[in-house]
């Protein structure tokens, strides 16, 4: 039973009709945790978690997205203490020494100084992006615990429609790590023949598209031209755009 909980998002998101079930799981996660971050759970009031949204801030996609949820008293109450946050570590920072200019023999040296420093670890950090990795790493991990004990989930990847470049990378850089001799090999050359596959298909009916934009090819039917935009976002920029956006 306790296996199942972890197996049952990997078997519906390969179930679903989309150009990489990867993206669809990640983005099941990212709307939960959105909702853990800012719903009516309002972990954000709860000590720990608020510590850990002053430190680490949002990236520029979570925070557009967070702005757009309904809750915008919680959105500022979680900005303000970020915001007490960098300020007192930034006046810190702005204490040091401030750098001087290049010398001439080091030209390309970064200039050093802690508001630079804590600036840049400080945009490598996301509460929200950090929820999703907790789960997502051992989502990837389960894809390989089915894929060398189900025969059906082999199966179903094989049926898969191909995955988005990044996440393609993912399960190659991963797969050697987690599967066994007998599957490595099959998986990775199912994964790249789905991958290429898949990315050559969308890639035509973006080309039929830009024809379908020109008037000597008006008569002509749309064949899967019509979202073939939509789904190369998916695969170029492991981006799923909702029929409603
Ligand atoms: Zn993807
Ligand atoms: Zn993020």
């Amino acid at each position: 039973m306790r296996e199942k909980i972890y197996t049952i998002p990997i078997h519906d998101a390969f179930a679903q009709d989309c150009e990489c079930p990867v993206c669809a799981m990640y983005r099941k996660l990212e709307e939960n945790a959105i909702h853990y971050t800012i719903g009516p759970g309002a972990s954000y009031m709860e000590e720990d978690i608020r510590a850990q949204t002053d430190e680490q801030g949002f990236c520029q996609k979570h925070l557009k997205i967070l702005y757009e949820y309904p809750n915008k008293v919680g959105l500022a109450m979680m900005l303000k203490t970020h915001m007490d946050r960098t300020i007192k570590e930034l006046e810190k920072a702005a204490k040091a020494p401030l750098p001087g200019p290049n010398s001439m023999f080091k030209k390309s040296a970064k200039p050093s100084s802690p508001v630079i420093d804590y600036i840049e670890e400080h945009q490598k950090k996301c509460f929200v992006c950090g929820y999703i990795n907790q789960t997502f790493e051992s989502y990837l991990r389960t894809i390989f615990y089915l894929y060398e004990r189900e025969e059906e989930f082999r199966q179903q990847f094989a049926g898969a429609k191909g995955f988005c470049t990044s996440h393609y990378k993912n399960l190659f850089e991963l797969a050697p790590k987690y599967l066994n001799k007998k599957y490595l090999e099959p998986f990775l050359q199912k994964l790249n023949e789905r991958y290429l596959d898949n990315f050559k298909r969308v890639r035509d009916d973006v080309e039929w598209f830009i024809c379908k934009n020109d008037y000597r090819y008006q008569e002509e039917p749309w064949k899967n031209a019509r979202d073939s935009l939509q789904r190369a976002l998916t695969k170029v920029g492991s981006i799923i755009v909702s029929d409603e956006e």
